[in-house]
């Protein structure tokens, strides 16, 4: 009887058209150990390292969590917060209110990049940082132009306007960019060639990540795709990871210390495509290259390290899985992003103060004040 009113119910609740079940196996795994941060004796960090997953709600973790079969290097972090995403206009988030938030300390309408709710510009804490006397540095897996990175270092009202956000890079002295984009710099309908006039100015122009590698100091501009990069599916590799340990290498030289953000960009396209196997890929890379930031800042000790996502996409649920074989059955609810809050981890100097339930806005509030940094 049990068996059959069991049955039943799966029969009602399980077979919706939009969100049928996925089932993910044979994600390409990593080894994960617990990396631990020895407090010292300051209060305050020298760098912030801020990676953002973009799309990466609690259910995008623990499908990636399980498809790894229950461990990934974020819960080396021994602090948790929950952040509330919600923009100026509209309950649920886009990618470039969420990261604005993040970048300017002020909720603001959906698509604006940099801008507050009435469209003016606002300094960004890259910006404040660089003029502060901190070496600063980007780096994302799509085009460095896009939502995401845009809003740090760039100021439109609309975030398709990735032309006139390329030409904004030129305006801060950032150290390190890089990602992909490169169609916007170099192949411009104002026929500017920002790439030159880069170099100009004193960067190294990467086009492949040889190019990267081979960087040893000084500034780097990495433009490795004509737009995004590939999937990691597709054969992307390590390139984030490679990316962002370029990146830190680079930005570590400064004796005042560093502001480095990184995005696991395409965890949201994921969400937006429906595809379970591409959330969890682009998850799995996102916590390699977690990974080897926690491991630079464990060695460092002078660093703080927070990790959060924009909003969550997909509206994912986990209907069913396995630890041991790393079978996730998941299913998504909406095409586009939801309104649930996502989780903020924390690792390093400073760490604690990112525990509790907060806006998104206040991420900002408290990097500054933890960098000393003034308005
Ligand atoms: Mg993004
Ligand atoms: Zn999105």
């Amino acid at each position: 009887m049990k068996h059959i009113i069991l049955f039943s119910a799966i029969l009602l609740t399980g077979c919706g058209k939009l969100g049928g079940l996925q089932v993910v196996r044979n994600q390409t795994t990593h080894e994960v150990r617990q990396i631990v941060f020895q407090p010292k004796n300051m209060t305050k960090p020298k760098n912030i390292i801020f990676l953002v997953g973009d799309g990466m709600g609690l259910t995008q973790v623990y499908s990636g969590m399980t498809a790894n079969k229950g461990k990934l290097f974020l819960e080396s972090c021994p602090y948790i917060g929950l952040s509330k995403t919600y923009a100026s206009d509209d309950y649920i988030t886009d990618s470039a209110a969420g990261a604005t938030a993040f970048s300017i300390g002020q909720k603001t309408y959906n698509g604006a990049i940099g801008v507050d709710k009435d469209g003016k510009p606002v300094e960004t804490i890259l910006e404040t940082a660089e003029k502060q006397g901190l070496a600063t540095g980007m780096v994302a897996s799509c085009a460095i132009t896009h939502a995401t990175p845009a809003s740090f270092i760039a100021h439109q009202a609309k975030r398709s306007m990735q032309e006139e956000i390329a030409a904004d890079f030129l305006k801060t002295d950032i150290d390190v960019f890089l990602g992909g984009g490169r169609q916007f710099f170099e192949k411009r309908k104002d026929g500017r060639n920002l790439s030159e006039e880069l170099r100009k100015s004193g960067y190294q122009i990467a086009y492949t990540l040889d190019e990267v590698k081979n960087a040893k100091n000084g500034k780097l501009a990495g433009l490795l795709a004509d737009n995004h990069p590939k999937k990691y599916l597709d054969g992307r590799g390590n390139m984030l990871a490679d990316m962002s340990l370029k990146a830190i290498e680079i930005l570590k030289q400064n004796p005042k210390g560093f502001f480095l953000m990184i995005e696991g960009s395409q965890i949201d396209w994921g969400g937006h495509a429906n595809e379970a196997d591409y959330v969890v890929s682009e998850m799995l890379d996102f916590d390699r290259t977690i990974g080897k930031v926690l491991e630079f800042a464990a060695k460092d000790g002078e660093t703080l390290v927070v990790i959060t996502a924009d909003h969550e996409t997909g509206g994912l649920t986990l209907n069913g899985g396995k630890i041991e074989t790393g079978e996730v059955k998941a299913r998504f609810t909406t095409l586009h992003h939801t309104a649930v809050a996502v989780p903020v981890f924390s690792f390093g100097v400073g760490a604690e103060r990112f525990a509790g339930f907060y806006e998104n806005t206040s991420i900002y509030d408290k990097m500054m004040d933890l960098l000393n940094l003034k308005k």
